[in-house]
């Protein structure tokens, strides 16, 4: 058996890493939608998250608030001074199902497999603590299917799970490897909850559910 999981919205709280970094920006004078809107910014530059583009942007509207060219600088560097102390503690936003989940499988049986475009994604994981408990970690920036063909390629005699709160990720998944076993990640709080997944073998709202799918259907 190989359980292949996804780590943002699935073992990772990424809703709340989101709401701390809006606190964060309010505290500097910014409105939740100024901080989204920056976010956007980031996406479409860089196709996900960078620090940098993030408090760029953000701040590129504020200009006019600030008299003195160093009190903005001040300003930049002490915002990306909190960012990078809330990214230091990504181990906070790890769902607590995650540690009970480990303990049921074997380390070898477990793989990681994040889709993040910038070091960002490397940094979050690694501030997360959660590398020990996986025997690979990948992360890529292409569509997961290749990854799961080659997954299939080494363990094909094995049952595979992957699971994912993408329901498009999920529907490739299973339209181009019918045999893994796929789930689609509800999270209460995850982004993509309201995305309906038309493949998904199950859909399921924690890890708890995923580790009784997997016993039974090991
Ligand atoms: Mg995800």
């Amino acid at each position: 058996m190989k359980i292949v999981l996804d780590f943002d919205d699935t073992i990772f709280n990424t809703h709340c890493l989101a709401l701390e970094s809006v606190k964060i920006f309010e505290k500097f004078g910014f409105t939740e939608k100024e901080f989204w809107s920056a976010y956007q910014k980031c996406k479409e530059q860089k196709g996900d998250f960078d620090l940098d583009i993030l408090i760029d942007s953000a701040f590129n509207s504020k200009k006019c608030n600030y008299l003195r060219e160093e009190d903005l600088l001040a300003d930049q560097k002490k915002i990306k001074e909190e960012m990078n102390i809330l990214f230091y503690r990504a181990s906070d936003f790890i769902y607590s199902d995650f540690f009970e989940f480990v303990k049921n499988f074997n380390k070898k049986d477990l793989i990681l497999l994040s889709f993040g475009t910038t070091d960002f994604q490397g940094m979050k994981i690694k501030n997360s603590g959660i590398i020990p408990y996986f025997q690979e970690i990948i992360i890529t920036n292409k569509d997961k299917t290749e990854n799961l063909k080659n997954i299939l390629k080494n363990y094909g005699s094995e049952k595979i799970f992957f699971i994912d709160d993408n329901a498009e990720q999920i529907d490739k998944i299973k339209e181009k490897i019918p045999q893994i076993i796929t789930m689609k990640m509800e999270r209460l709080q995850g982004g993509q909850i309201n995305k309906k997944s038309k493949l998904a073998d199950y859909i399921v709202k924690d890890l708890n559910e995923v580790k009784n799918i997997c016993k039974t259907g090991a």
